[in-house]
């Protein structure tokens, strides 16, 4: 009998901050050169990866994982250099444990600020846990705007504020005394993100101990562990013993916990990895500056965003020549044009630059 309640559809059924987001878009790269993504382009040394596979030949994989990672925190309390009294929290990617902050303080009416333009997952995760969003428009050179910041802070009191150090997809550094200033006017906790600390000389670390409610992000992703997915929140006990609580129990696998261990163990091969990403950035940057109708901006990270005429088209372009990088052109009113590459191997570098003067010649 045909009840006489209406069909259950997601239309019906589901929160309108769902239904109205769109899906987090990853376009198909097979044989692309792939500089879409801030991924390490280097494998690891042969030596290394046949240890990885002694190691996850021996996994105990029909167990559950070390539920608190404990060898894997150690190891990362160690490299990053953390003080007595700081805490680790391992999220899988650091998108997990924006996503457990938010669910932290999602009270009703609450507020996630960031800038913009940033990253996109700081906007996403606000819909999905319920929050208000406001994102603060950056200067038109992509510095923070203090004084809209400030005012913004005191009119909208948030409870969690994202700044990512250095921002994506803009490539620079903040001036870290205006983010001092955003921490000591913020009522609630300020979580600077530094996903690309490996290509960046500077970090707020340090100031943990100085500022109760600093809480630093960083993930492995950018490192040269994207596969992985593993990132970590570090700052003071009392936010994060409640922050462990919403985590889901075996949030990190058994395998990644053991390569994790292990790339860390080895820590000084992925930062020499880094290094050689900032030659090359440099070497990437100076050809886009050097390029007709192209404006690069200078960048601490492993990508750099440059302005174009026709960007839509060139990246197209690109595509045709098999080489994919990030379009950023409709993605925000200041991104107008505007492309974003990664820094890949010097082959592919060249490969894109090659391309690009192709592409802007033709379009
Ligand atoms: C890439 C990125 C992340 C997320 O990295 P995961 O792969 O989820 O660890 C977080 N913040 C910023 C600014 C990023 O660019």
């Amino acid at each position: 009998m045909p009840s006489a309640l209406a069909a259950a559809t997601p239309e019906r059924l589901f929160r309108q901050e769902v239904l109205a987001l769109h899906a987090y878009h990853v376009p198909p790269c097979t044989g692309m050169v792939k500089l879409d993504a801030m991924e390490n382009p280097y494998p690891l040394p042969p030596q290394l990866r046949e240890e990885i596979a002694r190691l996850v030949a021996d996994a105990a994989i029909n167990r559950y994982p070390d539920a608190s990672a404990r060898c894997l925190k150690e190891k990362i309390r160690t490299v990053t250099g953390l003080t007595q009294g700081m805490e680790v929290l391992l999220g899988n990617g650091s998108d997990e444990i924006i996503q457990l902050l938010a669910l932290a303080v999602a009270r009703p009416g609450a507020t996630l600020l960031s800038v913009e333009p940033s990253f996109v997952m700081y906007r996403m995760i606000a819909a999905f846990a319920g929050m208000q969003y406001v994102g603060v428009p950056l200067t038109e050179d992509f510095a923070l705007d203090l004084h809209a910041m400030l005012d913004a802070i005191k009119r909208h009191q948030p409870a969690l504020v994202f700044i990512a150090y250095p921002n994506n997809p803009t490539g620079n550094l903040f001036d870290a005394e205006a983010i001092r200033q955003i921490i000591a006017a913020t009522p609630g906790l300020v979580v600077v993100d530094e996903a690309y600390y490996a290509f960046a000389d500077a970090s707020f670390i340090p100031m943990l101990a100085r500022y109760p409610s600093l809480l630093v992000m960083r993930t492995f992703s950018k490192l040269g562990m994207a596969g992985l997915r593993l990132g970590f929140l570090v700052g003071g006990k009392a936010w994060l013993e409640q922050l462990e609580k919403l985590r889901l129990p075996y949030n990190i696998g058994v395998l990644t916990q053991l390569v994790a261990e292990k790339l860390l163990q080895h820590h000084e091969v992925l930062l020499q990895q880094a290094e050689q990403i900032k030659q090359d950035r440099k070497w990437l940057y100076e050809r886009l500056v050097g390029t007709v109708d192209v404006r690069a901006y200078p960048s601490e990270a492993n990508f750099i965003l440059f302005h174009v005429a026709h960007a839509s088209k060139v990246f197209e372009g690109l595509k045709q020549r098999g080489v994919l990088i990030k379009n950023m052109n409709g993605v925000h009113a200041a991104l107008a044009d505007c492309l974003r590459v990664t820094v890949g191997t010097q082959e592919e570098n060249e490969r894109f630059i090659a391309a690009l003067q192709e592409s802007i010649h033709n379009s």
